[in-house]
């Protein structure tokens, strides 16, 4: 089942089958690990709750999100199974991640502490190896495991690690932050987790399985058919982009020689200029960066945003009345990202920026619309 496109002004729109075509490639080429769906963010973007249902026809049997918050939507939306949260959480969350049955990240001894006293909890210990965000050093993880696993009620499922540069070009710190975690592993002996978890989706396009152990594979914005990195790009064939943001064109006039359009008037027609006016802005999520150096797709060309990017409009430079622009009419639908105009990645660079921030800012009020089987 798929929705028709809506009459409205702007919608974003999922591929359920692309994200589903990306999932089946990444599991081949993740193993021996396991899958983890990462759909944090609303899915960045895409729509949580059918992007989960979506991958669990597919055989994903195990997500992430970044919140609290996230993992309870995806729960009360019938998404069961283990589910993983990130975040350090705060004392008076963990009753919740209980209730939930939630797998919780311990990267603190003092999440370490909350977490024993309470028990209840299965949890995934995580260690800094060396992007200083969260977790425990090195050092002191090994003992963390421990004391977690003397605790009453509490099961210790995985240790973890979040690698700094497994998209770039360093791939030489990425092997340095795996040597400090093996050096946990070997302090823990026969102590160790279950589970270990390094790679996230880059790490899994760019680097070979990291452990012989049973592991499991963080997969993000490969899932989504996103790069978050030129290299990545070039890493990523045969995924597929899942995600455009389409709008329609809601008045079109021409524009004489010498007047601007928009705020600040930083654009100026050189001759006359048809102009179209997008119901798309800044409150919807489109970079106001893209003011003057974005294109958008309508009827399969590229034209230039021109001007000032709105809070709910933006103007597009469709040339001249007589040339191929001039055709463009009131209702069109243009692409503002995704299939028929410019990709995230290339929008995103425009906008100076990396293609996960563009589909993770897509705006509440941004209607959504389901393609692919079982859409809806
Ligand atoms: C978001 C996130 C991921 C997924 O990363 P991608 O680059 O999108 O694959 C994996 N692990 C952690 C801890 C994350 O926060």
């Amino acid at each position: 089942m798929t929705d028709p496109a809506p009459p409205g002004p702007i919608w974003a729109e999922t591929d359920l089958d692309a994200i589903r075509h990306n999932a089946r490639l990444l599991m081949e080429k993740a193993r021996p690990d396991e899958a983890v769906a990462v759909v944090k963010a609303n899915a960045y973007g895409h729509g949580a709750a059918p992007v989960a249902r979506a991958l669990g026809g597919v055989g994903v049997r195990r997500f992430a999100v970044a919140r609290l918050d996230e993992a309870v939507t995806l729960r009360k939306a019938g998404v069961d199974g283990p589910l993983l949260v990130f975040a350090a959480p705060l004392d008076g969350e963990l009753a919740a991640y209980e209730r939930h049955g939630l797998t919780a990240a311990v990267s603190s001894p003092e999440v370490a502490a909350a977490v024993a006293e309470r028990g209840g909890l299965t949890v995934h210990v995580k260690v800094d190896t060396g992007m200083h965000r969260l977790g425990f050093a090195p050092e002191a993880a090994a003992d963390a495991v421990r004391r977690l696993q003397a605790a009453p009620g509490v099961t210790v499922e995985a240790l973890w690690t979040h690698l700094a540069t497994a998209d770039g070009d360093d791939a030489a710190f990425a092997l340095e932050q795996v040597r400090r975690f093996d050096g946990v592993l070997r302090d823990l002996g026969d102590a160790a987790p279950p589970l270990v978890h390094v790679r996230n989706g880059p790490a899994v396009v760019r680097l070979p399985p990291l452990t012989s152990r049973p592991a499991l594979a963080r997969l993000g914005g490969v899932l989504y058919g996103l790069a978050s990195d030129p290299a990545m790009h070039a890493a990523m064939r045969g995924l597929r982009p899942a995600l455009r943001l389409v709008s329609r064109v809601v008045h079109v006039q021409t524009v004489a020689a010498g007047e601007s359009v928009s705020y600040g008037r930083t654009w100026t027609a050189e001759r006359p200029t048809r102009v179209a006016t997008l119901a798309a802005g800044y409150a919807d999520g489109v970079p106001r960066a893209l003011s003057n150096r974005g294109e958008v797709g309508l009827g399969g060309r590229r034209f230039p945003v021109a001007g000032r990017v709105c809070m709910d409009l933006l103007l597009v430079d469709l040339g001249a009345p007589d040339g191929p622009g001039g055709a463009v009419a009131r209702g069109d639908e243009a692409v503002v990202f995704g299939r028929g105009g410019p990709s995230a990645e290339e929008a995103a660079a425009a906008a100076g920026t990396m293609a996960y921030e563009l589909t993770c800012g897509l705006a509440a009020r941004v209607p959504r619309v389901f393609r692919g089987q079982n859409a809806g």
